[in-house]
């Protein structure tokens, strides 16, 4: 039995309400904070799903805003707060991914405008209190209170048409973020079960989208849709309580400096920043391999995201093989604390692997 060491755990306030045809009780939930005025958040490409929201809100709607974008620079974060402003907004709800969901995020953290979250993908961005606001070509993160989602709700229906590259990839990105959970410094015993239980659905709800990509009217196929989102509720849950380390600082580095696509590097890293923390964190090994069905964690995990079609090299994301020198200094300045001491060489090894695509050996 492992050894239960001391905690402290401070849940975040928020309300979640799951299921398929959630987004009918939009309104009440606009009604039930209070809000008369809700201003509808979205990219230029879910357009019609915020209009599905906006419908459904009918006149406590005042207006749909598609300047939703990646990173949330600061200009699109500046033009939505005075949006909001200007019609006399009380609430707003963004429709979408953590791109979206980040823009309100921006709003809140000087408005204090409270926010409903309707994910539709995986990344987990709704049950945490990070924002990122991207000015003069930095990315500034930050945690604050405010601007955690004081609703989630959890639609599958909306998450049916997300492409299948990108479910498996956001899918990657969450368990990513339970992973970390599973050893982080300030995790604890309800964070971990949540970690575990998260990664397990994720993993079989993904193989199941995989599976049945053929037949994307079936109820196996709504029934592992239904999985994965339950699972990016857990694992976003983890990533809003607990303190990440190597693996999201990697991740931060190769998206932040060297443009990477988001989800796509997170599932190329964390089988190598598995392996690079394997000796110093065994209980968490334990967990990642139970939960994913396998008897080595990254291993494991590189051979789901194979299985799933996912990429496994960072060369074929863009990076050069010049850059994995630059990325290890970068990523070794203000580390993130990490159970494994952050060494050099050995991040510039984990680094070569990732870029060449490697399945790490047997822990
Ligand atoms: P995203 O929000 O950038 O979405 C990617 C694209 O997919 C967009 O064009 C979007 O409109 C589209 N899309 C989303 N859902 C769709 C659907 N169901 N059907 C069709 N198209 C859909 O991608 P993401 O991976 O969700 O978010 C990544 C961003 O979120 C990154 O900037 C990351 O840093 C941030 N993030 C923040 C946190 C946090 O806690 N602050 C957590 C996770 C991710």
């Amino acid at each position: 039995m492992t050894r239960l060491t001391d905690f402290l755990y401070t849940a975040q306030p928020a309300r979640v309400v799951f299921g398929r045809g959630s987004l009918r009780r939009l309104a009440d939930e606009v009604e039930a904070l209070g809000a008369k005025r809700a201003l509808v958040l979205c990219t230029p490409q879910q357009r019609e799903q915020a209009s599905d929201a906006a419908a459904q809100l009918g006149h406590r709607c005042v207006g749909v805003h598609d300047g939703a974008q990646m990173h949330v620079p600061i200009e699109s974060a500046r033009q939505a707060r005075a949006l909001a402003l200007e019609l006399g907004a009380d609430c707003a709800v963004a429709v979408g991914g953590g791109s979206t969901i980040g823009l309100g995020k921006a709003i809140a953290l000087e408005s204090a405008l409270p926010i409903i979250a309707v994910p539709t993908t995986y990344a987990g961005s709704e049950m945490t209190p990070i924002y990122g606001i991207t000015a003069d070509g930095l990315k500034k993160t930050g945690r604050d209170a405010r601007v955690l989602p004081r609703t989630v709700l959890y639609d599958p229906d909306l998450t049916d048409g997300l492409p299948i590259g990108l479910s498996v990839t956001s899918g990657m990105n969450a368990i990513a973020h339970a992973a970390e959970g599973l050893y982080a410094r300030d995790g604890n015993p309800v964070m971990s079960l949540m970690a575990e239980e998260g990664i397990r659905a994720m993993a079989q709800g993904l193989r199941a989208l995989v599976a049945t990509d053929a037949d994307t009217a079936s109820d196996a196929r709504r029934t592992a849709r239904d999985e994965c989102l339950y699972g990016a509720w857990l694992c976003g849950t983890v990533l809003g309580h607990v303190g990440m380390a190597l693996h999201h600082k990697l991740c931060h580095t190769l998206g932040g400096s060297f443009d990477l696509p988001h989800a796509p590097t997170h599932t190329v890293v964390l089988p190598h920043a598995m392996q690079y923390n394997a000796a110093a964190a065994p209980e968490a090994m334990r967990r990642i391999a139970r939960a994913i069905g396998q008897s080595d964690a990254p291993g494991g995990l590189f051979d789901l995201a194979q299985a799933l079609g996912a990429p496994v090299a960072l060369r074929d994301l863009g990076m050069q093989e010049a850059d994995i020198e630059t990325a290890t200094r970068i990523a070794l300045t203000h580390p993130y604390w990490n159970p494994r001491s952050i060494e050099a060489d050995a991040v510039h090894a984990l680094l070569r692997q990732a870029w060449a695509g490697h399945r790490p050996a047997a822990t």
